[in-house]
């Protein structure tokens, strides 16, 4: 789950990071009030869960209550378009305004769950800031690995530190920021945490003038105050309602919909869909035990997605038997007389059943025997249909 701008400079601070004083505003008039009170200048901030707001207009330096309120008033309501958004952009619900800083250098600087490490990694490049994409060239990039029985350790800081091309003098208030970011990622149960920039003041202090943060979503249950920071109208609505009813969605680009048990087996699907020459249009594990209900509401939740001109389902019944499954396919394809070709892959306790089901349902229902048959029906069936009606 990923977090605004603003809630992660509010969360850091409490770690003792330092970030920029600011105030959030939802309306032009709270922008003009916010800019008001924090002096000029200061920087109005679209809030989106993306980065690159920079480069595509987001962010302004203002020097004038009007000016602050005028910028917040072109950006809220409207979407906001940065090279990580999309074509679509993301509409701007809330702008950020902070106190503007004066300069000297831009860092880079991110803690993130290294799995290939097993451990949390620091990341820092002396070459910070916007361009951060262009400049960075994997020389200028500095990583260590942390040691989670011990922490961030002394000559870690000095290796990145060097790094940074940074003096004597800074290793200390640099080691002090590293050490509250580290634990500010630990304790929040943090995928990632980034920095960027990790501005170096003209008066020499550091400070954070972006955070991103991603909670992991498996430790959600144990961080309330996290979980309430969660902003909906940022993902895809899909998503969000696969989370409310316990199954794993993920949207993808492709046009056939697939419902599978079991993430293994999802993947597989998704090879083999794509190693017949299709693209598929979600990754769904509706779970081992999952009920008839569940299998509609997955099914529901797969054709709601305009892009879909096919649905396989594999399913291997194991906790959950194949007449329940077929049972919950037949009732959900009734309820939402689906026009697409669906392939039925079936395998595993009662499958005959199952089977026999389908068969007699009256629905065009296409059956296949294995993975590749089933990957191939549906690829040809999407072919030949042509475009969704
Ligand atoms: P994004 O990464 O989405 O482009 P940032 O928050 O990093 O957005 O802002 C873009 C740039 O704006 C930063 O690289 C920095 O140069 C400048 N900036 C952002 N906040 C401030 C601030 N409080 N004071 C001065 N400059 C800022
Ligand atoms: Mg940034």
């Amino acid at each position: 789950m990923n977090v605004h701008e603003y809630q992660a400079k509010q969360w850091l601070a409490r770690f003792g990071v330092p970030v920029p004083e600011g105030q959030v505003a939802a309306t032009a008039e709270e922008a003009r009030a916010a800019a008001q009170e924090i002096g000029f200048p200061c920087v109005v901030k679209a809030q989106i869960h993306a980065g690159g707001r920079g480069k595509a207009g987001g962010v302004k330096v203002v020097h004038t209550a009007e000016e602050a309120a005028g910028f917040a008033e072109g950006l809220l309501g409207k979407p906001l378009v940065t090279h990580q958004t999309g074509p679509e952009g993301r509409v701007v619900g809330r702008v950020w305004v902070e106190g503007a800083s004066r300069v000297e250098k831009e860092f880079y600087c991110a803690v993130l769950m290294d799995a290939a490490a097993g451990r949390p990694s620091i990341i820092a490049s002396r070459q910070g800031g916007m361009e951060i994409e262009e400049v960075a060239s994997p020389e200028e990039i500095a990583t260590v690995q942390v040691d989670p029985v011990v922490g961030v350790a002394p000559f870690q800081v000095r290796r990145l530190a060097r790094r940074l091309e940074l003096s004597g003098r800074e290793v200390g208030a640099f080691g002090a920021l590293l050490r509250d970011l580290y634990r500010a990622f630990l304790d929040s149960d943090c995928l990632m945490l980034e920095v960027n920039p990790l501005a170096r003041l003209e008066d020499r202090r550091f400070l954070a003038l972006d955070a991103k943060m991603s909670f992991d979503d498996n430790a959600l249950f144990r961080q309330p105050e996290a979980a309430g920071l969660r902003d909906v109208a940022e993902e895809d609505p899909r998503e969000v309602r696969a989370s409310e009813l316990g199954i794993s969605y993920v949207a993808l680009d492709g046009d056939i919909g697939c419902m599978v048990n079991g993430a293994g087996l999802a993947m597989g699907t998704m090879d083999i869909i794509q190693r017949y020459g299709g693209a598929p249009a979600n990754f769904l594990d509706v779970g081992g035990g999952a009920s008839k209900e569940m299998v509609g509401q997955a099914f529901r939740l797969l054709l709601s997605d305009r892009k879909v001109r096919g649905v396989l389902v594999n399913i291997f019944g194991g906790i959950m038997h194949c007449d329940v499954i077929a049972a919950g396919i037949i009732d959900a394809a009734r309820e939402t007389g689906v026009t697409v070709p669906l392939v039925v892959r079936l395998q595993g306790t009662r499958v005959e059943l199952g089977r026999e089901l389908l068969s007699q349902s009256g629905l065009r229902i296409i059956a296949a025997d294995t993975i590749a048959d089933a990957a191939r029906k549906i690829v040809d069936a999407v072919r030949s249909e042509g475009p969704r009606p």
